[in-house]
């Protein structure tokens, strides 16, 4: 069946998404030809998104570490950053982990095609090879897994080399004396902390009320009081009006929440606005296959689209934008061809932003329980009273449970502190499996370690927690 041009499962696209759900089909007995127009497997996530920024961050975590080790007693002077080094090494990071990925393609015997597809007719797909040649191939089922792409803003200086979006800024051209971030999102934050700790005066600028919606506030609170000593200036209800190039850098025009417009030059600029579903170019018009408002492509709780034998999944097919949810959803839908009536309903999605402290968070948030009407009861744990964070000296960090007053089942997790990214992953099981918070209580866990806070913030639900005290009512 796998023949040139003829193939049981077609996927486009070898993101997280795409690459994950063609390793499980292969395991699973199925034909696979996967498309992309990259030499090896990776998408976004390995080539210019998750992998070379937090082999960036980790480098931003030791500089700042070098320099909190003067609290303790030592000091270890002024860095020298070889930046041609530091750029060899996340492309190191990148390669290795990509040609990685194309030897698992070959062991699972993967027909990997480099190229770009779109759609002839919902049974068939017209492949522009990377070689300049092109073929059809038919294919009993499809999986769009093409992921998303950069969106800019409007009137942007033509060809100025000082506007930089997160593919560029992960070039690490320099590092500019003065950096504007535009977007106070997680990539812009994360970025941001990157260029600050290697050097840079950086000003985030943001045009909603607060930066990082859709995160729990309690956690953006702690992050903001420490981020003051990394960024020069958060400036938020400000809008981006004007960018112009100057022989020095860029000049921008803000107007902020009084209305009142001024000007400011900055060496370089980083746009960072949010990203959209790569939906266009694939011949959708050729199949029934639809799009919403945002270019989102339509899927029903099974990832199947309106062609019941075309997928899609990860990016392309809605929020959130990350990784692991485009992973779980191109496993799920390869079940699903293999019969399983399994369906898409996660209850927490963990979101992470890798800026220090991380902040981290799944299932349920306080403002969303607000939102819906829902009552819920909150129990916190500020790290101040952990004896692991004290001997990291990070006693900044909070852990938060959202609980069901009734049943007091775990409904969402907070935290905010150095590791919340790994931590996280106790709650997304307690809210998965139905823990109650008694399940979290009675669980012994490790000491000295931050996981015991996570233990403690149940303890605060019964008014039991060992090292807060909680006066009798
Ligand atoms: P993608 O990874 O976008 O892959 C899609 C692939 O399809 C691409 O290789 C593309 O070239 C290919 N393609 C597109 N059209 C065609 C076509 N017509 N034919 C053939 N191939 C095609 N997420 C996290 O979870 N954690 C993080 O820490 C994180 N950090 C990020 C940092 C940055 C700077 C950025 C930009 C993103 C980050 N993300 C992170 C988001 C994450 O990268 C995406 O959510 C993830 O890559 C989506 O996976 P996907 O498989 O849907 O698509």
């Amino acid at each position: 069946m796998n023949t040139e041009n003829k193939t049981q499962l077609a996927i486009i696209g070898a993101g997280p998404g795409g690459y994950v759900a063609a390793f499980l089909a292969a395991d699973m007995g199925m034909q696979v030809t996967l498309i992309d127009s990259k030499p090896n497997p990776g998408g976004v996530c390995l080539y210019q998104g998750c992998i070379p920024s937090k082999a960036f961050l980790h480098t931003a975590k030791i500089l700042s570490e070098a320099k909190e080790a003067k609290n303790f007693g030592i000091d270890f002077g002024q860095p020298k950053i070889d930046i041609e080094k530091l750029r060899k090494w996340k492309q190191d990071v990148v390669s290795k982990m990509t040609a990685g990925l194309g030897v698992l393609t070959k062991q699972r015997k993967i027909t990997y095609l480099q190229g770009l597809a779109s759609f002839a007719d919902h049974k068939t797909l017209h492949i522009e090879k990377s070689d300049g040649s092109s073929q059809e191939l038919s294919f009993e089922h499809a999986m769009i897994a093409t992921g998303s792409q950069i969106a800019s803003l409007p009137n942007l200086p033509a060809n100025s080399t000082r506007i930089m979006n997160s593919t560029h800024a992960l070039e690490l051209k320099d590092v500019p004396k003065t950096l504007l971030i535009i977007g106070g999102g997680y990539i812009g934050l994360e970025l941001g902390t990157v260029y600050a700790s290697l050097g840079s005066q950086v000003t985030v600028v943001e045009m909603l009320p607060d930066i990082l919606p859709g995160a729990d506030r309690d956690l953006v609170q702690v992050f903001k009081k420490r981020f003051k000593t990394l960024f020069h200036a958060v400036k938020l209800q400000t809008k981006v009006i004007e960018l112009t190039e100057t022989k020095k850098g860029i000049a921008v025009k803000f107007q902020g929440p009084d209305k009142k417009e001024n000007e400011e030059e900055f060496e370089k600029v980083l746009v960072s606005i949010g990203r959209k579903p790569n939906s266009g170019n694939l011949g959708l018009e050729n199949t029934k296959i639809e799009v919403d408002q945002r270019g989102f492509i339509k899927v029903d709780p099974q990832r199947k689209t309106a062609e019941k034998n075309i997928y899609a999944i990860g990016d392309v097919a809605g929020e959130p934008m990350l990784a692991h949810k485009a992973s779980h959803e191109g496993r799920l839908a390869v079940e699903v061809i293999a019969g399983s009536k399994a369906v898409f309903e996660p209850k927490a999605i963990p979101a992470v932003v890798f800026t220090d402290p991380e902040i981290a968070w799944c299932g349920l948030t306080e403002d969303q329980a607000k939102k819906q009407g829902r009552n819920v009861e909150i129990a916190k744990f500020p790290w101040g009273a952990s004896g692991r964070a004290t001997t990291l000296g990070r006693n900044d960090g909070l852990t938060k449970l959202i609980i069901d007053p009734g049943t007091k089942r775990i409904l969402g997790m907070g935290i905010v502190g150095p590791g919340a990214g790994e931590l996280i992953a106790e709650g997304v099981v307690a809210v998965e499996m139905g823990a109650i918070a008694a399940d979290i209580k009675l669980s012994i866990h490790p000491h000295p370690t931050l996981s015991e806070t996570i233990m403690e913030s149940a303890e605060v639900l019964y008014g039991q927690c060992s090292h807060i005290f909680s006066p009798k009512k």
